[in-house]
């Protein structure tokens, strides 16, 4: 069974205003790494927006069809309740990050989940020697780079133990180098932890070489989904 399903779903965020998403139809499976891509104003920060609940629990809007996730229509649990499946980083990870030392932005998580004492710490080092930061664990945020503090709060988020992780558009700050590492990184994840992998990026090479399965984004729409070589090849 999928673990993200769109079901012919539509979306603006005015009434009125043009459709954000347009009738999309989309099936994410477990252990999948799928990569979004698509100009700007395509629906790409919407459609992350839609698999992890943020709509409908955090936006207004008209919202036709249904989004599923692990077999639940988003609509019909708490976004509280997706989170515990879907982790997403959000694009300006500066606005989701609200701690000033790298340990404390971890905590946060790990308490507002609830997660036992006993078992904060070894999520906690764990996480970060995922993303291979244990070594910044006392840092101070803001003396970071771009490419360390995604990897921050991609270990933050993992530290949850999502079963997919969304991530908006990780690579847009970063330079060629940093990028790659990001995408190591998400590659691991991907296939040493079984975690599902639903990225947005727009760098074509990237997505080749990362991804198994891309969705192209136009207008609200999905223009094309495939294998990197058939959505490639295909201009
Ligand atoms: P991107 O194209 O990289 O997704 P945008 O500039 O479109 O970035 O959007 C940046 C932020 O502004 C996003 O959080 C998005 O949801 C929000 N946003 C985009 N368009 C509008 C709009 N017309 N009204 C209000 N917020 C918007
Ligand atoms: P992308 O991420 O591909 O750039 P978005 O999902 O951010 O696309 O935007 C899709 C459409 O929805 C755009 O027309 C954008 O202006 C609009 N939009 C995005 N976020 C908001 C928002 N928070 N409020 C109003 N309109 C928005």
């Amino acid at each position: 069974n999928p673990i993200i399903e769109l079901r012919d779903v539509s979306f603006s965020y005015d009434e009125g205003s043009e459709k954000a998403l347009d009738a999309v139809s989309l099936s994410v499976r477990e252990g999948d790494f799928v990569g979004v891509i698509g100009p700007s104003g395509a629906g790409k920060s919407t459609l992350a927006a839609m698999m992890s609940g943020a709509i409908p629990h955090h936006y207004a809007g008209k919202l036709y069809g249904a989004t599923l996730v692990d077999g639940h229509d988003t609509c019909d649990v708490t976004l509280t309740d997706i989170s515990r499946i879907v982790g997403s980083v959000l694009q300006d990870i500066d606005t989701q990050m609200v701690a000033s030392v790298v340990e404390d932005e971890m905590l946060f998580g790990l308490e507002n989940f609830g997660v036992p004492r006993d078992k904060i710490e070894e999520r906690l080092a764990g996480a970060l020697d995922a993303v291979g930061i244990a070594g910044l664990r006392n840092r101070e945020i803001a003396t970071l780079s771009g490419g360390q503090k995604q990897k921050v709060a991609i270990a933050a988020i993992l530290a949850l133990e999502p079963r997919v992780l969304v991530l908006d558009e990780p690579t847009a700050a970063l330079d060629p180098a940093s990028s790659r590492h990001v995408f190591d990184t998400l590659h691991e994840v991907n296939e040493r932890m079984g975690i599902t992998v639903v990225v947005i990026e727009q760098k074509v090479a990237l997505l080749s070489e990362y991804c198994g399965r891309i969705v192209v984004l136009d207008h609200g729409r999905v223009a094309f989904e495939g294998t990197p070589h058939e959505v490639f090849s295909h201009g």
